[in-house]
């Protein structure tokens, strides 16, 4: 069996201000990105491109209100709906030291109270893992602050004792993935980022309404897919997101950071996806700049964007990004074509299963009968507004 990932000497945390969407605020080299993807937008719509007119981008517009309002950002920590302080509701309730609920139970007992919490609120997956602090980042980034307003870099501190993560997922429609790359698509991608902030607030909220401190976050202050992979919801892939058995790649990461004693301890999980991926290759052939590596996994980063020291697929996200300022859109051709983003029966849970032997000429006939039975092809947009399917 291969193992997730081994971390080397070289390896030091990574600063946010190095993500790829965060360079646009201060490198040269990718500060075009906004001007760019604007001509892109106002393209399509001339053009009439399907799935990129001003109807899917209002779509879009809407789908992305709660995670661009009120000061919460998919990338910023500490705001909006993922303050690190609680949120002012209406609903606060003085509760007596002695009537408190004693921590509600034991470690386990607490796990499985905030599972049904998170399931309720709206989370697909979850799981915990205590906190590795390799996969903190060193320090935030924040643009438009600072005096020159190209951002502050400032470093990543929690309060003390916050060592516990619960990490939830939330699975993202295969339909509208499968239109991979339009404004149908991205407006999946956004409402998953909304309802990851309501989630992880609420959850948030409900830690602190029982007496600890919580830290929602969604893409900012730690790396997700590390943190899932310790959680057991995920493995990693060669196209970079983490790999569920629910949903494959087809999924959005987020988690609560907690001194909450839930006694979490690793819990790494492999169902056979990096010998799946060592025989398959489709995101690599199929990514439009050639983003994705071919070949074995590696510990050398391909610029600055991608941390090197780890055991694993390098994706170019520079030659990625520049793609999305291309296309108006993100892209997702990756996910769409990957053959663990399957929709939901029988035959799939077959596959996935014989995926579990690890037996290349298995591996390298899935690999091949996904093609034939044109699984991965991309799917008319005008499906969603016609209500067929979805
Ligand atoms: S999102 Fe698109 S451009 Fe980026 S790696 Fe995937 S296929 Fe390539
Ligand atoms: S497309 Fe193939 S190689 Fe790429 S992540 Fe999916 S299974 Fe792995």
């Amino acid at each position: 069996m291969a193992v997730n990932y081994e971390v080397g000497p070289e390896y030091r945390r990574f600063n946010q201000k190095n993500n790829v969407i965060m360079r646009s605020a201060w490198d040269p080299a990718l500060d075009d990105y906004s001007e760019r993807s604007k001509q892109a937008i106002t393209g399509h719509i001339e053009k009439g491109d399907r799935g990129f007119g001003h109807l899917d981008f209002a779509f879009d517009t809407g789908a992305m209100a709660v995670v661009s309002s009120f000061g919460t950002g998919i990338n910023r920590p500490n705001s909006g709906f993922t303050s690190w302080e609680p949120l002012s509701t209406s609903n606060e309730r003085e509760v007596p030291e002695e009537l408190k609920v004693d921590g509600a139970g034991s470690p386990a007992e607490l796990q499985s109270k905030v599972r049904r919490v998170a399931r309720y609120l709206g989370a697909d997956l979850v799981g915990f893992t205590p906190l590795d602090e390799r996969w903190v980042y060193s320090n935030h980034f924040l643009p438009g602050k600072g005096e020159d307003g190209k951002g502050e870099n400032p470093p990543v501190e929690f309060p003390q004792g916050c060592d516990q993560v619960i990490v939830m997922g939330l699975g993202m429609d295969h339909d509208m993935m499968a239109t991979a790359p339009t404004a149908i698509m991205m407006t999946e991608t956004h409402r998953n980022y909304s309802n990851m902030a309501a989630l992880s607030g609420s959850v948030a909220q409900f830690i602190r309404a029982m007496g600890y401190t919580a830290i929602p976050s969604l893409n900012d202050t730690a790396l997700n897919v590390p943190l899932a992979i310790d959680a057991g919801l995920a493995q990693p892939s060669r196209l970079g997101p983490a790999i569920t058995p629910e949903f494959g790649p087809r999924v959005r990461l987020c988690k609560v950071i907690t001194d909450m004693p839930l006694g979490a301890v690793k819990n790494q999980r492999d169902f056979g996806v990096i010998e799946f991926c060592e025989v398959c290759e489709k995101c690599a052939d199929s990514c439009p700049v050639g983003s994705l590596p071919s070949g074995p996994r590696t510990t050398e980063g391909t610029n600055i964007s991608s941390n090197p020291g780890v055991l694993k697929w390098y994706a170019n996200y520079e030659s990625c990004r520049r793609y999305w300022a291309h296309v108006g859109t993100n892209c997702g051709i990756c996910i769409r074509v990957c053959p663990f983003n399957h929709g939901k029966g029988f035959h799939h849970a077959i596959a996935k299963w014989l995926i579990t032997f690890r037996w290349k000429w298995i591996n390298r006939l899935l690999v091949r009968m996904h093609g034939w039975l044109g699984y991965g092809e991309q799917k008319d947009p005008a499906f969603f507004w016609n209500g067929s399917g979805g």
